[in-house]
């Protein structure tokens, strides 16, 4: 075929390449629910350096492509032992966004299912009776209830109000005293996700 032949065939055969290209299933934008951040690898992999948290302790292993997704969360405060995975993310978004927090408390014993089953965790707020304590707690109980989705998230209690992750706050009644009443920390439910089985990464 002459070079003029084969320029004949590209342009006829170029309309066909376009309705391809533009027919062709589009993968739809991950979500940012929570399966898609759980990226589960077989070598070891440690937190990637977070620019906007600051340098992590243990230098990245995460592969470029996983790196270029999200951003992997250290472990950051409070015991994660027996917490489900949807809790253990927001734990860390929590510890890595607000360094002003030290203890994060986790499974515990109670009358409700939410700290027992590992379906949340209370955030202690540092002088929590001071204006900036308040407004620290205050800014994570946002934090929170502005990722709904991301984190699985049912429900928030601060300052004896119950957020539900949809719906309308409520006041709660008074239990009798600041922690009770959730005063000294910020109280963050789950749907959980399920206990971890040791493969999971956390991406932010
Ligand atoms: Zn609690």
């Amino acid at each position: 075929m002459t070079f003029r032949g084969r320029l004949v065939m590209l342009i006829a055969a170029a309309p066909i390449l376009a309705v391809a290209v533009l027919t062709a299933p589009v993968a739809p934008p991950q979500p940012l629910g929570w399966e898609p951040q759980i990226v589960t690898a077989s070598g070891p992999v440690t937190p990637a350096t977070s620019a906007r948290y600051g340098p992590s302790a243990a230098p990245s292993a995460v592969s470029s492509l996983v790196r270029s997704v999200r951003r992997a969360l250290p472990h950051g405060i409070g015991s994660e032992r027996g917490l489900q995975v949807q809790t253990i993310r927001v734990k860390r978004a929590i510890s890595a966004r607000f360094p002003q927090i030290r203890e994060i408390g986790g499974v515990r014993p109670d009358a409700m299912k939410w700290h027992p089953q590992g379906l949340a965790i209370d955030v202690i707020i540092p002088d929590y009776d001071t204006t900036a304590g308040r407004a620290l707690g205050d800014r994570i109980a946002r934090f929170a209830l502005n990722n709904v989705k991301r984190f699985g998230l049912e429900h928030v209690i601060w300052q004896r109000i119950y957020h539900p992750a949809k719906g309308k706050p409520r006041l709660m009644r008074d239990l009798g005293d600041d922690d009770a009443n959730h005063y000294t920390h910020v109280h963050i439910a789950t749907y959980g996700g399920g206990l971890p089985t040791g493969r999971e990464h956390y991406f932010d």
